[in-house]
């Protein structure tokens, strides 16, 4: 059994919807589990939707406007299936009567209960398409297998929990149809609230329903053609890492390579399931492998750079030393925000963090005033280096003097501005 896996830029539209159908006939017909993300950028104005709602601000014309964009879709790509659109009319209709009440509960619950709309439309859409291209499918909901606790927006998978809705799954797997169709980034708790797994999650997603179906791989079909050393979008000449380790992939993704969500290679490397990066758009190219095999991981450097850094320093104001005292109430602050610290150093008086430059790290620099004074620098770029060289450093320098820089054997990180 394969999981084959179509983000939202595969899905854009009804030529990609239609080729999502082509790649299925050519790779993998049978003994297959799709898995879609919501078409485009459809999650952007469900988010969009939500702060609306949760301002009190009119949502109907949002809707209205990403209604019109997914039936006519779905007329396109499959003109005949009555029962889709019956099926599509619903799922807005349900999104509507839950943006008619009033917001009554917290943000991350609210923010679930809309966005997690976008992938059960577009798995809608792309299964009466497989259905009326002949390639039967079942529809399957996610929230039943992918089980979750309570933790939206970021919520953590119940493994034990989700191997039993995966046996259900697989016991209907087991009668035709074989394949499968159902949805990435949602999730369902045992207090019948629908979850999320945080941005980008459906690669995970694909990843929990390979663990637990113990598939014989993953394909993540992508709008690039696998994994490179480095953005192809920011740099000119980028290698495709043809084969990778887990652990390589799971370094640079968590450094912030944004072609695999990073929670997606544990449960594959736990069960040694490979993971395929390919095209979409040239769906014959090999792409990237990353599976156990380390023999291509030393052979050129990695490098990813993140802009809009925020560069964070702070020292007690009754002059202290940095100890473990105030650096777990410090970390505490972070953790309650939410704020992901990206690179941190610390010297006797200070502490000195880099961090994404959002809101919720701006409104954590006024929670730390209090008993800190707090520093910071804006508009930093962190750049990591894996398996660098000196002249790969020099040329993503540029000439610049790091405000930070931080060296092991095999990564270099720098803090520029
Ligand atoms: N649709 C969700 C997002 O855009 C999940 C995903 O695409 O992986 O973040
Ligand atoms: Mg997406």
């Amino acid at each position: 059994m394969k999981v084959f896996k179509f983000g939202g830029a595969s899905v854009k539209d009804a030529e990609g919807v239609r080729n999502v159908a082509e790649v299925v006939k050519r790779y993998a017909l049978d003994d297959l589990v799709i898995i879609v993300s919501a078409m485009g950028k459809t999650t952007n104005a469900l988010e969009n939707i939500t702060w609306a709602w949760l301002d009190g601000r009119p949502t109907a014309n949002m809707v209205e406007a990403l209604e019109r964009e997914h039936r006519t879709v779905l007329i396109e790509v499959a003109p005949t299936e009555e029962a889709a659109r019956t099926k599509l009319q619903g799922q807005f209709a349900a999104l509507e009567a839950v943006l008619q009440d009033p917001p009554t509960s917290g943000v991350e619950f609210h923010y679930d209960q809309v966005v997690s709309f976008g992938e059960l439309w577009s798995s809608t859409i792309v299964h009466a398409h497989l259905n009326a291209v002949g390639i039967v499918s079942a529809w399957w909901d996610a929230r039943s297998v992918v089980r979750t606790d309570t933790r939206h927006r970021a919520a953590r998978v119940d493994w034990e929990a989700s191997a039993q809705g995966a046996d259900a799954m697989w016991t209907t797997m087991q009668q035709a149809p074989i394949r499968v169709l159902t949805q990435g980034f949602i999730g369902g708790a045992d207090d019948g609230t629908t979850t999320t797994l945080g941005r980008e999650g459906s690669d995970f997603s694909a990843a929990i329903f390979a663990y637990l179906l113990d598939a014989e791989s993953v394909t993540i079909w992508k709008d690039v053609a696998g994994m490179f050393n480095a953005d192809p979008n920011r740099f000119p000449d980028t290698t495709l890492l043809e084969r990778i380790s887990y652990r390589e992939a799971i370094e640079l993704s968590y450094f912030g390579a944004s072609v695999i969500h990073p929670r997606t290679l544990q449960p594959l490397q736990r069960k040694n399931i490979p993971l395929y990066v390919r095209s979409f758009l040239d769906a014959d190219a090999a792409g990237s492998t990353i599976s156990e095999a380390t023999d291509g991981d030393t052979l050129v450097p990695s490098f990813i750079v993140k802009p809009k850094q925020l560069l964070i320093s702070i020292t007690p104001r009754d002059l202290s030393f940095i100890v473990e005292e105030n650096l777990s109430g410090i970390f505490k602050c972070f953790a309650d925000r939410q704020v992901r610290i990206e690179l941190m150093q610390n010297s006797a008086v200070a502490f000195t963090v880099s961090v994404d430059d959002t809101p919720r790290a701006r409104q954590l620099i006024e929670d730390l005033r209090g008993d800190y004074e707090v520093r910071h620098n804006e508009g930093c770029e962190l750049i990591t280096v894996r398996h660098f060289d000196e002249a790969t450093l020099k040329r993503l320098l540029n000439g610049k003097e790091p405000l930070i820089e931080q060296r092991s054997r095999i990564t270099a990180r720098f803090v520029v501005k």
